[in-house]
């Protein structure tokens, strides 16, 4: 597409957006009584509107039928679940037994690797990113710890070359095949959340399965954001939170696949509770535990159906504006905002920043400040943007295709333009 930096050619792409309408269902935000430029939906996506019609329908249920809404409620609690299996398979690329709604990212990771990190004397190690997030840090050092190996041994990260910013995939593949005698797991970020990069996942998990190794993701800036294939792909395992691209609410239940490889796999370790057998077997109290098949039996506890209820409204939402249809909007809209960033730096010898982002990545661009990242950051704050800061010197935005529009673009390239000549 041929690009302008104006409010007439944004406008009149809003005007031919066909996703155009799906900003009004959601709540934006304000600043200075204007609407917000909000590019935060990789760190916490908007209320859908209809989210509070769907919490006060659980709640008024509760209301009338307390206990009995298990079963009476218009969407029975006791089954809640349930409906999540063929919407979540699509937004992954998975099978419905794959997939369940549940937990939270972190808890659900660990609980994963119980399953699927299991080292011996020989295969231990556990190939990860240099720079995860931190959570992800912390999961894989106790994971290891837990089983009483020693981290700065057990895990081996991936860090970019000197001077680059991103990981290349020969590297990746290179280390894979380098270390396939000891890696037991490979656990990676789908899309890496301070870059943006998107990795190779279907390659990764070919090569993991070469080395002998077991591959999971997490997916948390990947659900909602690019094109998955879990299935497809072979990865054994991931996980994800629905509270960024997915707009369910913060903290809002999480999600799980588990490849049908494992399916049937009763004898995988695991730390199981109630909900995690056969819906049928559940209320007989039964002594001794057996998993149901598939994804379902990593469940623990029965269905946190309030903040499922909204992320039943926004996935259905994802699904209605279709996933194609937010590829290709995602394309050209990060794109707009690629293409000004660049002529605001083009045109001016004074400013100092640069995309770290590689071209492959999803919604977002993560903006390496040179200099006087902070105070820009801050200022862009004041002017009407909704954007992170990751220090020491990051700003990562992400128009999201869903609501976010082609003006927003035009505003945040005219505000960071604005805020570069004051500070200067
Ligand atoms: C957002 C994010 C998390 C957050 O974990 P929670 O358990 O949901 O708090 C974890 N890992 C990554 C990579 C993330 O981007």
């Amino acid at each position: 597409m041929e690009y302008l930096n104006s409010e007439s050619f944004a406008k009149e792409q809003d005007a031919n957006d066909k996703l155009n309408k799906f900003r009004d269902y959601f709540e934006i935000p304000h600043i200075n009584g204007e609407e917000s430029i909000y590019f935060t939906g990789n760190s916490l996506g908007l209320l859908p509107k209809k989210g509070k019609n769907a919490i006060n329908q659980e709640l008024e249920d509760w209301g009338k039928l307390g206990v009995e809404g298990h079963f009476e409620a218009k969407n029975p609690w006791y089954s809640y679940h349930e409906l999540f299996k063929p919407l979540l398979s699509q937004v992954v690329g998975a099978k419905e037994s794959e997939v369940t709604a549940l937990g939270g990212l972190t808890g659900n990771l660990h609980f994963l690797m119980v399953s699927f990190y299991r080292p011996s004397a020989k295969r231990f190690k556990i190939l990860c990113e240099g720079k995860a997030f931190p959570s992800d840090q912390y999961a894989l050092e106790s994971q290891v710890k837990f089983h009483g190996l020693n981290p700065s041994e057990a895990l081996i990260e991936l860090h970019p070359r000197d001077g680059e910013q991103h990981l290349r995939e020969e590297d990746i593949l290179k280390a894979i095949e380098e270390n396939s005698e000891e890696i037991s797991l490979i656990m990676i970020g789908g899309v890496n959340y301070y870059t943006g990069q998107v990795m190779p996942m279907g390659k990764i998990t070919r090569a993991g399965h070469k080395a002998g190794a077991i591959v999971g993701f997490d997916l948390a800036h990947a659900f909602g954001n690019i094109e998955l294939k879990l299935n497809e792909w072979g990865v054994d395992f991931a996980a994800w939170c629905s509270y960024k691209y997915l707009n369910s609410g913060p903290g809002s239940v999480a999600g799980i696949f588990v490849h049908e490889r494992h399916e049937n796999n009763s004898e995988l370790p695991r730390f199981a509770g109630w909900w995690g057998t056969p819906t049928d077997g559940r209320f007989k109290m039964e002594k001794g535990f057996k998993p149901a098949l598939g994804s379902d039996g990593w469940q623990l506890s029965n269905a946190p159906v309030l903040s499922m209820a909204i992320h039943k409204v926004a996935l259905e939402i994802h699904l209605q504006a279709g996933l194609e249809n937010l590829r290709a909007k995602q394309k050209t809209l990060t794109g707009y905002l690629e293409f000004i960033l660049k002529e605001i730096s083009n045109n001016n010898e004074s400013i100092r920043f640069e995309i770290i982002t590689p071209k492959e990545r999803g919604s977002q661009l993560s903006i390496l400040t040179h200099g006087s990242g902070k105070p820009l950051f801050d200022l862009m704050t004041k002017k009407g943007v909704i954007a992170d800061w990751r220090e020491p010197n990051v700003i990562r935005v992400a128009p999201v295709p869903l609501y976010n529009s082609y003006r927003d673009v035009f505003r945040f390239g005219k505000i960071i333009s604005e805020s570069l000549i004051e500070l200067n």
